[in-house]
C-alpha cells in the first residue's frame, strides 16, 4: 500500500518564535510530542512558560503600531504569498499533520491543506474590503464610523484540526491589522511552527506572529489572563472556555468563544437516503469524529430507520483504519492517549447505561492496531437523555434515535445545552427551512454536512461559545468601531449663553 515517507525530525522546526526570531523557552521546559500511529515520539518541542508569553506579548506590542499602519492591501498580499507558500510546501505540510494528529494523509491533502490555504487567501483578499461608513447625523456635522484593529490578539487553539485553524486565526486577526500570539495544543504544534517558518520566509516582519508552545494551565491561561492582550479568540471544551472568561475579567478583553458540540443530524422519511447515508457517515467519521461540528447524534425517522440503518453500518464497516501515512488510510488514530482511553470510557458508559452496540465499539483486533490510539467506528442506539446523547465524546462513534413525528426530532434536536452545527435530510423545502429556523445552532447544513468556507461565519450559541470565525463576522469581530464627528458647518448654540 502505498505509504508516504514521514518528515525526519532534524527537519522538524521545535522552537517559539518571538519577535521574528526561534527561540528556546526560558525556563528550559520541553513537550515530548507523540506520534498517535505507534506511540512514538517524533520530537521534542521548547516548552514556553508565563516569561515567554511576556516577551512574546511585548514584540507582539512592538509590532502592532506598524503591522496596523501599512496599507491593507500590502497586509493581504503577505497573506495570499503565504497561501501560495503553503500550497507551494504540501507534500511536507501534510506529512507533518498526518504523523502529529492521525489524521489520514489523503483528508490532510483533499481537505485540510487546501481548506489552510483558501482560508489564508479569503482574508488576503478581505484585507482591503473592509469599509467603514458615513452616519447621516445633526445638520452640518460628518460622522464616519472607522474600523480599527484591537492592538494585541491572543489565540489559543485545540488539536484536532491544528494546520486549518492556524488560518482560521490568523487569517481575519492579520487581515484586520491586529499582531498576535499564538499558542497551538501541547498535543499537535509541528503544522503551527512550519506555518511559522513559511510567514518569515514570506516576509511578516518580526513580532507581528509570535508562537508559543506550551500548556494551556500556564501558557494558555496566562494569555487569558494576560493585560497586555486585547482579545482573545478560543477554540477548545467548553469547560475551558468557561476559565478564559474569568481569566479575561482582569483588563475586560475582548472574548470569542468556539467550543463544544453535540451536532444532530436529522433523517426524514424523504430523505435521499443514499445521500444522507454517505452524507452521515463523513458528518461522524471524518477526522475520527474529533470535529467540534461532527455529527454525534443521528436522529432518524422510524419508518426508515431500519434501511438507513443497513446500509450505515455496512458503510461503517467498511471504512479502511490504518496507518494515517498510508494514502488509502480512511479512519486514523485518535490523537492522544487521554482522549483515546476517554473515548472508550464513554463506550463502556453506553453500555451501562442500556446503549445498544450496533456496530463498533471496540480497539480495532491485530497487531497493526496494538500501540496507536484506535477506535472503531461505532454506532450506538441510546435514549435522548442518555449521556452518550448529552456529552461530547468527540470520537467515531454516533448515537441512533428514532422518532415520529416532526416537533419530536425538533424537540430531541434542541434538547442539549450545545448548539454548534446541525443537519438535516429531506426533499421538502418547506420542512426543511422551517427546521433551519427552529434549530437551536449557529450553522445548518440541509441535504450536506459539515460543510464550512471562509467566507460564512463559523460559530454556535448556547455552550458552544459565541462571537464567529470566518467571513465579514470574523473581520467584524478582529476590530472595534471608532465614530469620528467633524463639524462642517453647524451653527451649534452656546451650551452656557451668556
Ligand atoms: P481544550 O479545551 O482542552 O484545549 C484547547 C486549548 O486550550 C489547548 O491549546 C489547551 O492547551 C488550552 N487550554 C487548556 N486549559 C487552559 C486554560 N486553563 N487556560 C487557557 N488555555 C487552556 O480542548 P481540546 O481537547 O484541545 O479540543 C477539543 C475541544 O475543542 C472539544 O470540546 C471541541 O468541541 C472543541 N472544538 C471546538 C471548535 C469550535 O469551533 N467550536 C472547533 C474545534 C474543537
Amino acid at each position: 500500500m502505498p505509504r508516504l515517507a514521514p518528515i525526519p525530525s532534524a527537519e522538524i522546526q521545535t522552537r517559539l518564535l518571538i519577535g521574528g526570531k526561534w527561540v528556546e523557552g526560558r525556563d528550559g521546559g520541553a513537550i515530548d510530542i507523540i506520534n498517535p500511529h505507534d506511540g512514538s515520539k517524533i520530537v521534542a518541542v521548547s516548552e514556553a512558560r508565563q516569561v515567554d508569553v511576556d516577551l512574546a506579548v511585548a514584540a507582539a506590542r512592538e509590532a502592532a503600531p506598524g503591522w496596523a499602519r501599512m496599507a491593507a492591501h500590502d497586509r493581504g498580499r503577505l497573506l495570499l504569498k503565504l497561501a501560495d507558500r503553503i500550497e507551494a510546501d504540501r507534500d511536507h505540510l501534510v506529512r507533518l499533520e498526518a504523523m502529529n494528529t492521525g489524521h489520514p494523509v489523503r483528508d490532510c491533502i483533499n481537505l485540510d491543506l487546501p481548506r489552510t490555504a483558501l482560508c489564508f487567501r479569503y482574508f488576503g483578499g478581505m484585507a482591503d474590503k473592509l469599509e467603514g461608513n458615513v452616519v447621516p447625523v445633526d445638520a452640518g456635522f460628518l460622522n464616519y464610523v472607522e474600523r480599527e484593529p484591537l492592538g494585541v490578539v491572543g489565540q489559543i487553539v485545540p488539536w484536532n484540526f491544528p494546520m486549518m485553524f492556524v488560518s482560521w486565526k490568523l487569517g481575519p486577526a492579520l487581515a484586520a491589522g491586529n499582531s498576535v500570539v499564538i499558542k497551538p495544543s501541547e498535543i499537535t504544534p509541528l503544522s503551527t511552527l512550519r506555518i511559522g517558518e513559511l510567514m518569515l520566509e514570506v516576509g511578516f516582519p518580526p513580532g507581528v506572529v509570535n508562537i508559543v508552545t506550551g500548556y494551556g494551565d500556564t501558557v494558555g491561561q496566562h494569555i487569558a489572563e494576560h493585560p497586555g492582550i486585547d482579545k482573545v479568540s478560543f477554540t477548545g471544551s467548553t469547560a475551558v472556555g468557561r476559565k478564559i472568561v474569568q481569566a479575561s475579567a482582569g483588563n475586560l478583553k475582548k472574548v470569542q468563544l468556539e467550543l463544544g458540540g453535540k451536532g444532530p443530524n436529522i433523517v426524514f422519511p424523504d430523505a435521499n437516503i443514499p445521500a444522507a447515508v454517505g452524507g452521515a457517515a463523513f458528518a461522524i467519521f471524518h477526522n475520527q469524529g474529533q470535529a467540534c461540528i461532527a455529527g454525534s447524534r443521528l436522529i432518524l425517522h422510524e419508518s426508515i430507520a431500519a434501511q438507513f440503518l443497513e446500509k450505515f453500518i455496512a458503510l461503517a464497516r467498511s471504512i479502511r483504519i490504518g496507518d494515517p501515512l498510508d494514502t488509502d488510510t480512511e479512519l486514523g488514530p485518535l490523537t492522544s492517549k487521554v482522549h483515546h482511553e476517554r473515548v472508550l470510557s464513554y463506550i463502556s458508559v453506553a453500555r451501562e447505561q442500556g446503549g445498544e452496540i450496533l456496530s463498533g465499539g471496540r480497539v480495532p483486533p491485530g497487531d497493526a492496531f496494538a500501540k496507536g490510539y484506535f477506535v472503531e467506528p461505532t454506532i450506538v442506539r441510546a435514549a435522548p437523555g442518555d449521556r452518550v446523547s448529552q456529552e461530547e465524546v468527540f470520537g467515531p462513534f454516533v448515537t441512533i434515535t428514532t422518532f415520529r413525528e416532526d416537533d419530536e426530532a425538533l424537540a430531541i434536536a434542541n434538547g442539549t445545552a450545545y448548539g454548534l452545527g446541525a443537519g438535516l435530510w429531506t426533499s421538502d423545502i418547506s420542512r426543511a427551512h422551517r427546521f433551519a429556523k427552529n434549530l437551536h445552532a449557529g450553522m445548518v447544513w440541509i441535504n450536506c454536512y459539515k460543510r464550512v468556507h471562509p467566507a460564512s461565519p463559523f460559530g454556535g450559541v448556547g455552550q458552544s461559545g459565541y462571537g464567529r470565525e470566518m467571513g465579514f463576522e470574523a473581520m467584524r469581530d478582529y476590530t472595534q468601531p471608532k465614530s469620528v464627528w467633524v463639524n462642517v458647518d453647524a451653527k451649534i448654540p452656546p451650551f452656557y449663553p451668556r
